[in-house]
């Protein structure tokens, strides 16, 4: 098995998996979306709101705003001595007092940790008229994408690497093939048909129906796979990859112990 990381930017990054299967592909893809601890918004004491929203709107609205993550640092509550989920060791005080007018922003937001703040300072919650007034305690705490899709740490998915064969004895350059494909990743250069970027062909076929002479085949690698993070800031995108990787390793070793016991 063979990973190239050919992108690693902001919260994107896009790697190359080879030498694998669809199996390990998707179980990774699962566990990085599922299984990887983030922080979010699980409950909201309200003190004060003239809103026009309704409180439970109001606290969705804060659940799905993305939250740094530290790495270390935080336990579950499930996992935490604690038992309420209270304690500093498994939750974060966010806390907003705001008169109106005004948008109540996620810059706002007090936290009791500087390392667990909003990804962004410009998310609206809600907009105060003259006079209104919201006054808050958010708790986030350490949660699984599988529970709830606001601990899902991003988006990963991952494509089969495609794969574009010609047959030169049927090719005769007629570049229908070229005009016809939609991500414009072919050319002709003396008659001969180059892919300029192969990871950019959508497997779509259309070069393969445009061929009068049938000489271009279009597949999937199946030990190939061109993944994609995109990343809500909660975690460093590689760093999703990682905690994934190590989750699937923990699941392995407690069957490996299970299975002993047999
Ligand atoms: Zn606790």
């Amino acid at each position: 098995m063979q990973i190239e990381v050919r992108k690693l930017e902001g919260d994107e990054m896009e790697f190359v998996l080879s030498d694998s299967s669809p199996a390990f592909a998707n179980s990774l893809r699962r566990a990085a979306m599922r299984d990887v601890p983030t922080m979010a918004v699980d409950e909201v004491e309200f003190k004060l709101n003239d809103s026009a929203m309704y409180d439970e709107i109001i606290a969705h609205r804060l659940a799905m705003v993305p939250l740094r993550t530290p790495s270390k640092g935080y336990a579950l509550p499930s996992e935490c001595g604690c038992r309420e989920g209270r304690c500093s060791k498994c939750s974060v005080e966010l806390a907003l007092k705001q008169e109106g007018p005004g948008m109540v922003l996620t810059g706002s937001l007090k936290s009791s940790d500087p390392e667990v703040v909003p990804v962004s300072n410009s998310i609206p919650i809600v907009k105060l008229e003259s006079g209104q007034q919201l006054d808050f305690v958010a708790i986030a705490r350490l949660g699984l994408g599988k529970e709830h899709a606001k601990w899902q740490p991003g988006i990963v998915s991952y494509k089969y690497m495609p794969m574009l064969e010609f047959d030169w004895k049927l090719c005769d350059g007629c570049s229908e093939c070229v005009k016809a494909c939609p991500k414009e990743i072919l050319k002709v250069v003396e008659k001969k048909v180059i892919v300029k970027d192969i990871t950019l062909c959508n497997m779509c076929k259309a070069c393969m129906e445009a061929c009068p002479s049938k000489a271009v085949k279009v597949s999937g690698d199946p030990t190939k796979f061109l993944f994609k993070v995109e990343s809500s800031g909660a975690h460093p995108p590689d760093q999703i990859i990682l905690k994934a990787m190590e989750v699937l390793q923990n699941k392995f070793e407690e069957f490996s112990k299970l299975l002993k016991k047999l």
